[in-house]
């Protein structure tokens, strides 16, 4: 007979490897079941996150602004450090080496915690089993008390640009490029094109963002959205909204694609396309047909407010559930569950998950949008600041953006903050702080 565990986790990105850590210190005999091998066959944990997400894109939007920044944002200080270059290899290895160590860190902390790490695909039986198959297609079976399933997500694919992986990229495409694309294309002025769009931009790349939507970043609040979209044009992003991708097709090394806006039939030639229009939950061969576990009617795994899913005793965390798709919010989610499988009381206030774009200047909010209180019939109170009346920003050169702050006009309590501009992530921090601890914007 096997070993039976407490707790199988399946999916090792920041939802799963957090819940398996997190249940292995509570004193729970857990495994995690990850699939993604790297080019050698060898096992990478961390999943889209530290892989393909978060990280390498971090790493490659820090590179790029410090090259922007000693190509175009030293002079004004005096600093005069002649012509500039960017090694794109280079900085491509700097983000594998890092993602490399952290994957690593991963492997680290699980030996560390006594968490067993299992290769191989994942699929959830029924309550008690999940069955395991390996890259040559052998299955086992593995008895548990408690299943996790963290399977997180993937792009989404349109069928006006399929992806080749060659001049057509998804996200992960766009973090491997080898050289500077002259003209890039960017289908979706999300999160993603936004962030890599920048990237490229700043590497000089000239940079076009076809968004299908008339409004530019809808969730975030109106004013902000507002100025960021100044911003973004001062600073060469020529993004186009209401631009509906007809057709996108290789033809001589170069991608033609076709939209159309406004004003008609469109056409424009790239060197590049990257197709970033969302992401969605990946269920696909998770849940044997008798699990138990009900998926939604926009494809994520049914759970309630404590990620607990039809079926007892299963849960799902991170994106493949409701809610943003963020990391932290997967491994708050991860944290809960592990620690209420060992019997605590733990739970979520998902009305502070804070969200960032790491554009320049980067864009945090926390809580709700002005429009969001609008429609809810909320009174409510607006203060706003602007970084050029901030003598620190612009003692930095860093005076674009603004601040605003949404209040409870009776109690004055703080129901959401929206920052564009210098440190906005760090400065967020603040406010979800205030926030968990009920504070009025006085305060
Ligand atoms: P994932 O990280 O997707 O991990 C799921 C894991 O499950 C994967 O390793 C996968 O191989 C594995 N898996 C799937 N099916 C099976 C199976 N059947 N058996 C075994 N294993 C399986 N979020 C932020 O908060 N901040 C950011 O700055 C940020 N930047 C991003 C940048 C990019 C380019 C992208 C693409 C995403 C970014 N995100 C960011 C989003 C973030 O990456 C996700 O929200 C997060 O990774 C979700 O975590 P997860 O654990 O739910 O799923
Ligand atoms: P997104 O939802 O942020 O943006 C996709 C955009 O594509 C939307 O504006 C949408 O209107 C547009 N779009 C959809 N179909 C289109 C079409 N056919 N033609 C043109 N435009 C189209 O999604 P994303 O940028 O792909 O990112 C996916 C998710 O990953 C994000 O929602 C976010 O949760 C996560 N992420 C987070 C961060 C961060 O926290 N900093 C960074 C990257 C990604």
């Amino acid at each position: 007979m096997s070993e039976k565990y407490d707790v199988v986790v399946i999916g090792s990105g920041p939802a799963g490897y957090v819940a398996a850590i997190r249940a292995a210190q509570l004193g729970l005999n857990t495994a995690c079941v990850e699939k993604w091998v790297d080019s050698d066959g060898k096992q990478r944990l961390g999943g889209t996150c530290l892989n393909v997400g978060c990280i390498p894109s971090k790493a490659l939007l820090d590179s790029s602004y410090k090259f922007h920044e000693a190509t175009e944002r030293l002079a004004v200080h005096g600093i005069k450090v002649g012509k500039a270059s960017i090694d794109i290899p280079e900085m491509i290895a700097r983000k594998e080496k890092i993602v490399g160590q952290l994957t690593g860190g991963i492997a680290g902390l699980f030996k560390a915690n006594k968490v067993t790490s299992l290769q191989g695909t994942g699929k959830v039986l029924a309550r008690h089993q999940v069955e395991l198959t390996d890259a040559e297609g052998n299955s086992s079976v593995i008895e548990t008390e408690n299943i996790i399933i963290a399977t997180g997500s993937v792009p989404i694919d349109i069928p006006p640009a399929p992806v080749d992986g060659e001049l057509i990229v998804d996200s992960t495409g766009a973090l491997e490029f080898t050289d500077v694309p002259k003209r890039l294309g960017v289908i979706g002025a999300g999160v993603i094109g936004l962030e890599l769009g920048s990237v490229w931009n700043r590497c000089g790349s000239e940079v076009v963002l076809l968004e299908a939507l008339d409004d530019f970043l809808p969730m975030m609040d109106v004013q902000i959205a507002k100025e960021a979209a100044k911003i973004f044009k001062k600073q060469g992003l020529d993004i186009r909204l209401g631009a509906r991708v007809t057709h996108a097709e290789v033809k001589k090394g170069k991608v033609e694609v076709s939209y159309s806006n406004g004003d008609g039939e469109q056409k424009e030639v790239f060197d590049k396309l990257i197709v970033c229009v969302g992401r969605k939950p990946q269920t696909e061969n998770v849940l044997a047909a008798d699990s138990g576990v009900s998926i939604d009617e926009r494809g994520f795994i049914y759970v309630n407010d404590h990620c607990e899913t039809e079926a007892p005793h299963i849960y799902a965390i991170g994106d493949i559930v409701r809610g943003p798709m963020l990391a932290h919010k997967g491994s708050e989610e991860g944290v809960m569950v592990a620690e209420r499988i060992a019997g605590k009381k733990a739970q979520i206030n998902y009305d502070t998950i804070p969200n960032v774009i790491y554009t320049h200047p980067e864009i945090a909010s926390v809580g709700q949008t002005e429009q969001e209180l609008k429609e809810d019939g909320v009174a409510y109170k607006t203060g706003t600041f602007p970084f050029v009346a901030s003598g620190r920003a612009l003692a930095a050169n860093e005076s674009d953006g603004m601040v605003k702050m949404l209040a409870d006009e009776e109690t004055d309590r703080i129901l959401g903050c929206h920052i564009i501009g210098p440190s906005a992530a760090d400065l967020v921090q603040q406010i979800v702080i205030a926030m968990e601890f009920g504070a009025s914007s006085e305060d």
